[in-house]
Order: structure tokens, then C-alpha cells, then sequence
């Protein structure tokens, strides 16, 4: 059958491998499969969470809550911004869809960082957009500035910290590059692990507040799947004026987040304590895979995030290391596919590292 010509270009997103496909790959137990894959909180989430889902259990046969009213009265108590600021998508993934469906068209250009968040592609494509790339690993500001320049995007993604890399841009020199944009030109500043940056290193920081005090036409990109646990949730959120968040509400497909992940995610939203007591130990666990890395001569790319990226030398092959884990039941993400002879793997509980580490040093 003949499909969407935009089709042909893409290539379908690669989830972490999940772990009832190793169970069956493998034939590992499902107790002893451990996913380091996809940057989701080993503690999980906080433990009200359950209680309150459990409570709304019983209210399943209503639609949800269509105007969100709890979660974005939470939300924008807690970033200090105006309701009608905010969007709440399933995921922050289809706060970028909408994005993309808001601003550009065929044959209209998306500017991104050389390697970053795949799904940014994936939707420019879906809608005909063509994609310029910059040429360095880490974000290089000025670099964007000259391709701005040239292409005129519609759409410039800045993922700071950046996924897969782990890196984070200075706050100051993020402002300074969006004080250059026209405010016609939409700037999506995606900080999914935002709250692991601010932990480490505030000058690599910034609000929602102060983007969308200052400018315009910049959308300030949120998650719960990451710090606040909630990855099996789906909910994300948009933060931006009212006029770009009152375009988006167009393309919104009703009732997008349910009941029981709107009451998780508000509730959530609510216990500070509990994320931030699981950002400290995944920071302090991070120094394991620091000593790890230096051990074997392996680069490790200085992380604002939950995960490291471990950047191997031309000698050895990180793909391979990345297969030998997987059967032994360790899911760690290849990033060959990003073009990078590298692995990314997840901060786990210190268990879940220790597995990590016995299971790597062997195969090294
Ligand atoms: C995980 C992630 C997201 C989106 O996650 P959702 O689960 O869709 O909210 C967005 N951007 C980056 C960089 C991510 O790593």
C-alpha cells in the first residue's frame, strides 16, 4: 500500500527495550532484568501517589477532568505562571507534536542540536519540515545563531540538559542567544531533567517563569516521567504565553490525560521531598559511574541529568558491550543510532549499579 510520502523518511522511534522482552528473549526472570534505559526514577514515585490513584479508582466510567483543573492549578502554583500558560499533554512528547503542528509545514525548517531527543525529528517529518542539524556533540550556541541565520527556522529546539548527552547550557547564555530571536521564530526549551540540573548546578538552570516573562515565543517543556516517577503515566506540560498555549488547545485531542494519571501527577506535584531525596541519591551514585569510566578509559560526559553517557574509543565497541548486557539481563540504550560509539545508561538504585558494574567489568 501507497503511504504519506513523508513516510519514506522516517524512521520509527526505538523505545528502551521493555523488560517483559527480555523476559522472553532471554529467558531471564523478570525480578532479575534490570532497565537502565530509559532515564525513568529507579525509586519510582512518591508514595502518595498510590494512595490517592487508588482513591479515584473507582471513577473510571466518567471522562477525566477535560479543563485539568487540579493539576494546573498545581502547576502553575509551582512555577508561579498563569493558568492559561499552561498545556498538559501525555507526555511532553505530544506538547512537541502539538508544537510542531502549531508552527510548521511542509517544506518550512526545524533547527536542532547534531544529537539530541530523537521524537523532535520524528513530528518534524511526520508534517514535511525539512531539518538543520548544528555539527557539535554539545550544544554550541553560536553555532545555532549562524544556521538561525541562514534557515530561517520555524522552530529552533534547544534540550538543555541534553538527551542523550547529559550536558547542560549556562543560563546566561541561553538568554543571550534568545534575546537574539525574533519572536516569530517559536524556541522550545525542552528541560525534561531540569530538576537534576537545578539540583547540581543552578547557573545551568532555568524557570518556566522567567522564559516566559521574558520572551515571547519561547515554550518551556516539562515532564513527571523522569524525577517525579511517573513514566508509566504519560504527562508532560507546556509552558508558554497565553496566545501560544491558546493555538496549541486547537490541535489538542480531548480528553488526553486520564483520571487516575491527572490525581497521580497533582499529587506528585505535591511531594518535593520525595524527588528531591531521589535526585540526591542518584547524584551520589553518579560518582561510582565516574570511577567506573576512569577505570576502564572510558569517556564519561559531565551530567546534569539521571543518566551518564559513556563514550568508548575507537578500539572498542559499545554496541557490543550494549548486546552482551541485554542478554545477561542489564538493559542499557545503544546510542549508535545517534550515531555515537557510546551507551547511555540510567543512575539506578546503588543494587541496580552494582549489577551494572559486576556485569560490565566482566565483559570489558
Ligand atoms: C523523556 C524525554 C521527554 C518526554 O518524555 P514524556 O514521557 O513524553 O514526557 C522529552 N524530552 C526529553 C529530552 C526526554 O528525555
Amino acid at each position: 500500500m501507497k503511504f504519506n510520502e513523508v513516510l519514506d523518511d522516517i524512521v520509527s522511534y526505538e523505545a528502551g527495550k521493555p523488560i517483559e522482552l527480555v523476559v522472553r528473549d532471554f529467558g531471564i526472570k523478570s525480578k532479575d532484568v534490570v532497565k537502565l534505559a530509559s532515564n525513568e526514577n529507579p525509586y519510582g514515585c512518591s508514595p502518595k501517589v498510590q494512595a490517592a490513584v487508588t482513591m479515584v479508582i473507582g471513577n473510571m466510567a466518567l471522562y477525566p477532568d477535560d479543563s485539568m483543573m487540579h493539576l494546573k492549578t498545581a502547576l502553575s502554583q509551582k512555577f508561579d505562571v498563569n493558568e492559561n500558560e499552561i498545556i498538559v499533554g501525555a507526555g511532553s512528547d505530544q506538547v512537541i507534536e502539538l508544537a510542531i503542528h502549531a508552527k510548521v509545514s511542509k517544506g518550512s525548517k526545524v533547527l536542532m542540536n547534531s544529537i539530541t531527543f530523537a521524537m523532535y525529528e520524528i513530528y518534524a517529518k511526520q508534517v514535511g519540515a525539512e531539518i538543520v542539524r548544528t555539527t557539535s556533540r554539545e550544544h554550541d550556541l553560536e553555532e545555532f545563531y549562524a544556521l538561525y541565520l541562514e534557515h530561517k527556522p520555524e522552530i529552533i529546539f534547544i534540550c538543555t540538559p541534553n538527551n542523550p548527552t547529559g550536558d547542560a547550557i549556562d543560563a546566561n547564555e541561553l538568554k543571550a542567544f534568545l534575546d537574539k530571536i525574533d519572536s516569530e521564530t517559536l524556541v522550545l526549551v525542552d528541560g525534561a531533567y531540569m530538576e537534576y540540573t537545578r539540583y547540581k548546578d543552578e547557573s545551568k538552570s532555568v524557570t518556566p517563569k522567567e522564559l516566559v516573562d521574558a520572551y515571547d515565543n519561547v515554550l518551556y517543556l516539562g515532564t513527571f516521567s523522569k524525577a517525579y516517577g511517573l513514566g508509566g503515566m504519560r504527562v508532560g506540560y507546556g509552558i508558554a504565553r497565553a496566545d501560544i498555549i491558546k493555538a496549541f488547545y486547537k490541535l489538542r485531542p480531548p480528553f488526553n490525560i486520564t483520571t487516575l494519571t491527572l490525581e497521580a501527577a497533582t499529587v506528585a506535584l505535591d511531594d518535593e521531598a520525595f524527588v528531591q531525596d531521589c535526585i540526591a541519591k542518584s547524584f551520589a551514585e553518579m560518582d561510582r559511574y565516574k570511577e567506573f569510566a576512569v577505570k576502564h578509559n572510558i569517556e564519561m560526559i559531565e551530567s546534569f541529568t539521571n543518566f551518564v553517557t559513556l563514550v568508548f574509543g575507537e578500539n572498542r565497541s559499545a554496541s557490543k558491550l550494549a548486546k552482551e548486557l541485554l542478554e545477561r539481563g542489564m538493559i542499557v540504550r545503544d546510542l549508535k543510532s545517534y550515531g555515537l560509539n557510546a551507551i547511555r545508561v540510567t543512575i539506578g538504585t546503588p543494587a541496580q549499579n552494582d549489577r551494572f558494574f559486576e556485569l560490565a567489568d566482566s565483559l570489558l
